[in-house]
């Protein structure tokens, strides 16, 4: 495909962007554009793309005009936030544009009374919490990444959330999202300020998970919720996973409305206790017969809390269950999940970023089999002989047990071979998480690497979703390669 005209050794389509743009929005030198080819996901050197030019927009008009250009010279466009997605999904695998959506984190409107926040697409998480922490409220749909990760990529990619069984996925705080489609066009989609609609179709839902291949999200309208007053963070120790997850059904029966719960795996709390092993220099005890790690979080006045709390803790005995009455324990699990009491990413990532990757998978299975697909991660680990990190189930659905895995390594990165089989693990794991009547995709969306599983899992679904992205990209240029397999034709 011949896109990319070099005259001089600038392309014509840069030279169009700084001609509409202005020269400091547009980046196109060697250094500038290498940072922009990778993200958190494990990939050897080989296997880094630097986009062929960088626009950092301030505005969706900045956007429209890139996007614009792109479409008459069928220029691929990739859009990303702060890059820690862990699957490649802002990696521009085809080169073409790079929209660093971090340029745009103006926070728009603050509505106390009706309790939402606009804000434009790169504004992070954290960057949203601030401004909405003087008025009592908060947006609580949070992954761990939250100071980095952006608004625009926490909807591109329907990220976990650490209080996701109270509140839910993004999805339930989105009430309306501004996009720059795939032919430049400006569009507002979603019910202003209302929580739902019974008119029209809902397309706004379409652009959760959509990673960037439908449009570029520049702006977006949330639901905010008030800062609970109080909160306690519990680990209670059960023998397997699948009896934490009775337990957790119990309480949901005894009308308990939990703010968050994660199930890991005895390997995974190893991992997220760095904390603890830098303070005391040893791994924090866990009995021998510790199947799962039960990390619960309860929230709302003081009263409530106790009385939940102590309620839970009763119905554990019943079943059990031990509490981790070491609170350092609890302590460093929070910081390391929440609270980030450290030079970001300091704390956990050390043993796993510098030497090696945290390499994960995110499938969705049914509630009632996550013990048996325990077993299919280890041993499809043991498969590749990979190192495992452990696996964590998060409680994501409002009220009921909804699960997202992340079955995780230590891959390391330097090692092509060990990246390869790393590569296939993921693959057996996509597929297995489908044939276990799940999902192989819950937090990461499809990127790349779920190409070749996409219409094993959707079957004949998949065509009805690439003519619903023709009508947003009509050229097929939006973070091509993601979902669909991209053969570079100009339509
Ligand atoms: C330490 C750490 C902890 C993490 N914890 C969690 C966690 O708790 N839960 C969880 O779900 N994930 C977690 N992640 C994974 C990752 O942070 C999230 O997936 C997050 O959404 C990525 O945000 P980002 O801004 O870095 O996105 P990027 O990696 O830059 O992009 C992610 C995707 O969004 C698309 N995108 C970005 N901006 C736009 C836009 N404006 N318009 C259209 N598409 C866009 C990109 O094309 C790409 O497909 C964690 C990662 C790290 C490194």
């Amino acid at each position: 495909m011949d896109r990319v005209k070099f005259q001089g050794g600038i392309c014509v389509f840069i030279d169009e962007l700084r001609e509409q743009l202005g020269d400091d929005k547009v980046l196109s030198e060697d250094f500038e554009r290498y940072v922009y080819g990778a993200d958190w996901s494990p990939r050897t050197k080989e296997e880094i793309f630097p986009p062929d030019v960088v626009i950092v927009p301030k505005n969706t008009e900045d956007v429209a005009k890139t996007v614009k250009i792109a479409y008459e010279h069928a220029i691929p466009v990739t859009a990303g936030g702060g890059l820690t997605g862990m699957a490649g999904g802002a990696v521009p695998i085809h080169k073409g544009i790079y929209i660093d959506s971090t340029s745009m984190n103006q926070i728009i409107d603050v509505d106390v009374p009706n309790q939402t926040i606009r804000a434009q697409a790169g504004a992070t998480l954290q960057e949203i919490n601030d401004a909405l922490e003087e008025h009592g409220l908060w947006l609580p749909n949070l992954p761990e990444s939250k100071w980095i990760c952006t608004i625009g990529s926490e909807i591109a990619c329907d990220n976990d959330s650490t209080f996701g069984m109270r509140y839910g996925k993004i999805l339930n705080a989105l009430l309306s999202v501004q996009i720059v489609t795939g032919s430049g066009e400006i569009l507002e989609l979603g019910h202003r300020k209302c929580h739902f609609t019974s008119s029209g179709y809902k397309l706004k839902d379409l652009l959760v998970g959509s990673e960037g291949t439908l449009g570029v999200i520049t702006e977006a309208t949330l639901k905010v919720e008030p800062i609970p007053r109080e909160r306690r963070v519990e680990m209670i120790i059960f023998s397997s996973m699948g009896t934490a997850v009775k337990f957790l059904d119990r309480l949901l029966k005894a009308g308990l409305t939990i703010e968050g719960a994660h199930i890991n795996c005895k390997r995974r709390l190893k991992f997220y206790t760095h904390a603890y092993r830098k303070k005391y220099g040893k791994d924090p005890e866990i009995p021998d017969w510790a199947g799962a790690l039960l990390a619960i979080i309860f929230a709302g006045d003081k009263e409530v809390v106790d009385f939940e709390r102590n309620y839970a803790l009763g119905i554990a005995e019943e079943m059990k269950g031990e509490l981790v009455k070491e609170r350092e324990i609890v302590k460093g699990w929070w910081i390391s999940k929440h609270t980030l009491e450290f030079p970001p990413f300091k704390q956990k990532w050390p043993d796993s970023q510098r030497e090696k990757k945290f390499g994960a998978v995110d499938p969705g299975i049914p509630m009632g089999r996550l013990e048996e697909f325990y077993d299919v991660f280890v041993k499809t680990a043991e498969k590749y002989n990979l190192q495992i990190l452990g696996m964590n189930a998060y409680l994501e659905h409002p009220n009921s047990i909804g699960f997202s895995l992340s079955c995780a390594l230590f891959v390391d990165y330097h090692d092509q071979d060990e990246v390869n089989r790393y590569l296939k693990y993921f693959e057996d794991m996509a597929k297995a998480a489908v044939d276990f009547e799940g999902t192989m995709s819950t937090y990461m969306s499809d990127t790349n690497l779920k190409v070749p599983y996409f219409e094993y899992e959707h079957g004949e679904s998949a065509k009805y979703m690439k003519k619903v992205k023709d009508i947003f990209d009509p050229k097929g240029i939006m973070n091509p390669g993601k979902k669909f397999e991209y053969k570079g034709d100009v339509k």
